[in-house]
C-alpha cells in the first residue's frame, strides 16, 4: 500500500476517533480480581458496551447506593491487552503524521496502571502493555512507509518524584523542563531505537534506575510519575520536508488519598507533591477539553513536561473492583468526570 493510501486510511480512523469528543478521550479499565481476592466483594455493578459503568456504595441499599458514569469506552475485567491497544492504535499512529499525543494511566495504587502501560513483570508478547505495543506498531508502520519517508524514532524515559525530574536512561542528576516546542526535557538522554528488542532492553534499564534510592520498587513507583516519550522525526525523501511528532506515555503516581493525620515528614511531602501535580494535570486536561486559549501548564513539573502543543489526550482511568476500594474508586471516577469537562451521568436507577 502506498504511503498516501496508508496516511489517508489513518487520517480517517483518527478523525473518527476525534469526532467523538474534542481532543480528550477517557477509557475506563476495570482490573480483574487477582488470585486470593474475593470475587463476590465487587463494587462494580454494571459494565456496558456503550461506555456505561455503574458502581455501588456498599453502605447504601438499592438505587440510592448506585452511581452511573459514562466514558468513551469501558474495558471490563476480561478485556485483553490487545483489545485495550486496538482502540487507541489510530491515535498512536497519528504521531507519525506529526501529531503530539499524550496517554495517561490514572488511578489508585494497585488498580492496574502499570499493567496497562507496560504489562506485568517479564511480560510475554501477549501481555505487553501500551508502550511496547506502541513502539512495535510505530516501527512497523515507519518501515512500510520507508520508500517515501525516512523516520527516526527515539526514546526518553524520565521520572518525576517530589517535583524533581530524573533521567531514567542516563545521568542521575536533577533535570529541568524546557520552554514549549523544543524537547520537553532537553537534557534527558535521547536513545535512538530501531527494534522492539532494543526497546525492551532500554525499558529494563529504566525500570532498574527507577528503583535506585528506594527501599522497594513498588513503593517508589507508586509515588512517582514515569514518562516514556517517543520522539519521531520524519524526512520526506522527495521534498526533504521534515515532520516531528511525540508520544508521551505516562504512568502516574497513585491517586489515593493519604490520611494527613497519620503521616509526617517525607511521606507527607510526597503526598503533597502528588496531590499538587495530579490536580495541575486535571486543570490542564480540563482546559484542553474546553478548548480554552490559556492552558495552565506551568503549575507542576508533570504538566511542564507534557506541554508540547496540539496534543491529543487519552486517559485510562483504572479501577480496582473490590468493595474496599469504593471511596477511592468514586474519587477516581469523579476526577475523570471533571477533567473531561462533561457531566458523565447522574445516578441511574436500574440497568
Ligand atoms: P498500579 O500500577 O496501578 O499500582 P499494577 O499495574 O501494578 O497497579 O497492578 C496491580 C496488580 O494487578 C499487579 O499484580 C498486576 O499484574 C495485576 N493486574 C492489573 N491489571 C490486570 C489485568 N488487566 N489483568 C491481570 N492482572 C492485572
Amino acid at each position: 500500500k502506498s504511503y498516501h493510501a496508508a496516511l489517508e486510511e489513518n487520517r480517517k480512523l483518527f478523525n473518527e476517533i476525534q469526532e467523538l469528543k474534542g481532543n480528550i478521550r477517557v477509557h475506563c479499565r476495570i482490573r480483574p480480581f487477582l488470585p486470593g481476592e474475593d470475587q463476590k466483594s465487587t463494587t462494580v455493578e454494571y459494565v456496558g458496551d456503550d461506555g456505561d459503568l455503574i458502581i455501588m456504595n456498599p453502605t447504601r441499599k438499592g438505587n440510592e447506593g448506585r452511581k452511573s458514569f459514562k466514558f468513551n469506552k469501558v474495558l471490563g475485567p476480561t478485556a485483553s491487552q490487545d483489545e485495550v491497544f486496538k482502540d487507541i492504535q489510530p491515535l498512536i499512529r497519528s504521531v507519525l503524521d506529526g501529531y503530539n499525543v499524550c496517554i495517561f494511566a490514572y488511578g489508585q495504587t494497585g488498580s492496574g496502571k502499570t499493567y496497562t502501560m507496560t504489562g506485568p513483570e517479564n511480560a510475554t508478547e501477549k501481555e505487553w502493555g501500551v508502550n511496547y505495543r506502541a513502539l512495535n506498531d510505530l516501527f512497523h508502520i515507519s518501515h512500510n512507509r520507508g520508500d517515501t519517508i525516512m523516520y527516526e524514532i527515539s526514546v526518553q524515559m524520565i521520572e518525576i518524584y517530589n517535583e524533581q525530574i530524573r533521567d531514567l536512561l542516563g545521568s542521575s542528576g536533577i533535570l529541568n523542563a524546557s520552554q514549549p516546542n523544543g524537547l520537553a526535557v532537553p537534557d534527558a538522554t535521547l536513545h535512538p531505537v530501531n527494534s522492539t528488542s532494543n526497546v525492551i532492553q532500554l525499558m529494563r534499564v529504566g525500570l532498574a534506575n527507577r528503583a535506585v534510592g528506594s527501599t522497594a520498587l513498588n513503593e517508589r513507583s507508586s509515588r512517582s510519575h514515569s514518562v516514556v516519550t517517543i520522539h519521531i522525526r520524519g524526512v520526506d525523501l522527495k521534498t526533504g520536508a521534515t515532520l516531528r511528532g511525540a508520544l508521551h506515555l505516562v504512568d502516574l503516581a497513585g491517586s489515593e488519598k493519604v490520611d494527613r493525620s497519620a503521616v509526617t515528614g517525607d511521606r507527607l511531602k510526597e503526598a503533597q507533591h502528588i496531590n499538587k501535580s495530579l490536580s495541575a494535570l486535571g486543570d490542564v486536561i480540563f482546559s484542553l477539553s474546553q478548548k480554552n486559549a490559556h492552558v495552565p501548564y506551568r503549575n507542576s513539573k508533570l504538566t511542564q513536561v507534557l506541554q508540547s502543543g496540539h496534543a491529543k489526550t487519552l486517559m485510562f482511568v483504572q479501577i480496582n473492583p473490590d468493595v474496599s476500594s469504593y471511596s477511592e474508586t468514586l474519587s477516581t471516577l469523579k476526577f475523570a468526570e471533571r477533567v473531561s469537562g462533561v457531566e458523565l451521568g447522574a445516578a441511574k436507577a436500574n440497568k
